[in-house]
């Protein structure tokens, strides 16, 4: 990477955090020690939930959240259009079919009266979804409670998708609380608020989700005397109760993320400092700002501008390139899920959902993370000021 280069994000890595790796590395257990355990209840704690199941990515955890949930052929899960696809992916994984219920132009995230209106629809043709799962869109939490109500009164479950919203929180209650959902998601990926190199995490309040996630994550096995149908086999013995994966985590990555938990308040303050700056330097251009509601604290693991139509000539596409050009990384984040050739191989169109197409049309991720010095958030500025003159 060129020094001069820029990204959209990045980790932050500390010796504090090198020397806990450094520690599980001479250890008796590089994987299945006492360490995913400890990360599990640091990580626990912190959301304020009884239980939680660490795994190899967030892709895996949306996975064995489904099928925990009972997600199989026949089933139908719906998401948001602006996501990663992975959000659509795990139901396919399980055999469901995808459905996406569109944005609100404001918080980015699944808009309640959209998702009113077609569970009203799939109610009178029976085809109502098991689980939905809201995104947490750049960390602003999504209005769960109106969610919650709406999947209540449909009988519907809730998977929360808060891939980037570690450390933020809704109307006081810290994201992964699972307070309006059955289970909810993050990921450690490295351009994430906490990273693990790959890793991802589901939290819930309910005993019998986790037991089934944490059988899910290590190939349907279980050792736990009180579950065998033959316990007194002998001290080597297990059962494989159903067809499970191998999507362990190490205790070498568990280790960075215990480590990278002690930052998380303060990672969360230092990406709003960035996100203040960004929004006074930029509030006279033609962009609209990202939102950031008085009901939610987010978490901003991306500060996204879009380029206002109305007031400006400048594409999206020119923009993108003349800031590529200047060496900052910018991207986009995302290009309609609907809009993939694997989905349209599905029946999807464009224009299915138009609010996160014209949304996609607009947006750019600028730089956001935590070891962004001023010095390089005001080349940024320099560069989006020069791009829209
Ligand atoms: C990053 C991300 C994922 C996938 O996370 P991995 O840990 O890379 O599997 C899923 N959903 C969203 C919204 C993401 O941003």
């Amino acid at each position: 990477m060129n020094s001069a280069f820029i990204p959209y994000g990045r980790q932050c890595i500390d010796e504090d955090d090198i020397q806990a790796v450094i520690n599980v590395l001479r250890s008796d257990y590089l994987t299945q020690g006492p360490v995913v355990p400890a990360f599990e209840q640091a990580v626990a704690d912190y959301c304020g939930v009884p239980y939680s199941v660490a795994v190899n990515s967030a892709t895996s955890a949306l996975h064995i959240a489904c099928l925990a949930l009972g997600v199989g052929p026949g089933d139908w899960v719906w998401t948001s259009p602006i996501t990663f696809v992975a959000s659509a992916n795990c139901g396919r994984y399980c055999g469901a079919s995808v459905d996406f219920v569109d944005i609100d132009p404001v918080t980015l995230n699944m808009c309640p009266e959209r998702l009113a209106e077609k569970l009203a629809l799939a109610s009178c043709s029976g085809r109502l979804p098991k689980v939905i799962i809201p995104v947490h869109m750049t960390g602003q939490p999504c209005d769960m409670s109106a969610i919650a109500e709406l999947a209540r009164s449909y009988n519907v479950r809730v998977v929360e998708d808060a891939s980037h919203a570690i450390g933020s929180s809704y109307r006081g209650v810290k994201t992964g609380g699972c307070k309006f959902s059955d289970i909810t998601v993050f990921s450690f990926h490295p351009v994430k608020i906490i990273t693990t190199c790959e890793g991802g995490l589901a939290t819930t309040r309910s005993a019998e989700l986790a037991r089934r996630m944490r059988l899910l994550r290590s190939h349907g096995i279980t050792r736990e005397k009180s579950e065998l149908g033959n316990p007194d086999e002998g001290a080597w013995y297990y059962e494989q109760k159903e067809l499970g994966f191998n999507y362990r985590l190490t205790d070498v990555q568990a280790a960075l993320g215990l480590a990278q938990m002690r930052h998380l308040d303060e990672w969360v303050e230092r990406r709003h400092r960035l996100a203040d700056r960004y929004d006074d330097a930029l509030v006279d251009l033609p962009l609209i700002l990202p939102a950031r509601t008085s009901e939610s604290r987010q978490s901003l693991h991306l500060y996204v501008i879009q380029l206002d139509e109305a007031r400006t000539n400048h594409s999206r596409r020119d923009v993108f390139d003349q800031l590529r050009q200047a060496e900052i990384g910018v991207n986009v984040h995302y290009i309609p899920v609907h809009t993939q050739p694997d989905f349209q191989r599905l029946g999807f169109r464009d224009g299915d959902f138009p609010v996160s197409e014209a949304y996609y049309a607009r947006c750019i991720s600028l730089p956001m993370y935590v070891m962004l010095s001023d010095k390089e958030q005001d080349r940024v500025i320099a560069s989006v000021q020069e791009a829209l003159a």
